[in-house]
Order: structure tokens, then sequence, then C-alpha cells
């Protein structure tokens, strides 16, 4: 996806949502949010359909990272010890959890 591209889905996805906050409705610093967490992507593969996608604050889009963070360790500790390489997928995939803003 082209940079202006996303900066017209972004407008897109902010205006469905009411310039607010899906979480607290707060107006400021609003973020568009990947629910799968394919955002580092955003040029190439990333998941840019609006159902995909999300308006947060700042405090909402952090807090919804540790949750999804969270939710991604329990997996994986769940299968740790059948496989160590989960450790490093892991880590390979934590990273992809973070939006361009
Ligand atoms: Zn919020
Ligand atoms: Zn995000």
């Amino acid at each position: 996806m082209k940079v202006k591209d996303w900066l017209r889905v972004k407008e897109e996805v902010k205006k469905r949502d009411g310039y607010r906050c899906r979480k607290c409705g707060s107006s400021k610093s609003l973020i568009v949010h990947h629910k799968d967490g394919t955002s580092i992507d955003v040029m190439e593969k990333a998941n840019n359909k609006i159902e995909n996608l999300e308006s947060f604050c700042r405090s909402c889009h952090i807090r919804e990272h540790w949750r999804l963070a969270r939710e991604l360790e329990g997996k994986t500790l769940a299968v740790q010890t059948r496989n160590k390489r989960v450790l490093s997928e892991y880590k390979k995939s934590a990273r992809r959890f973070f939006c361009v803003p």
C-alpha cells in the first residue's frame, strides 16, 4: 500500500469512528490500530481493510498492545515446553504488534 492510500484509509477509519477513541471516547492523538497486529508491514502485507482497523487514543492503544502481547505470551508459554523454537518465533511475531501511527 502506498503512503498516500494509507493516509486516505486512516482518515476513513477515523471518520467512521467519529474521530473518537473506540474504547474511551477521547478525541486526542488518535492512532489507527490493526486488530490482527500486521501493522509493521503497513506498506506491504498489512491487512488494511477497514474491518481490520479501529481508532484508539494513545493510551488505549498502548493498553491494547499490552493485551495482545500478553495473549500471545500465554499461548506461547503453553507450548514452550514442547518446542523451544517457539520462543524465538514469539520474539519475531511480538515485533509485529506495533502500529505505525
Ligand atoms: Zn482511548
Ligand atoms: Zn496498534
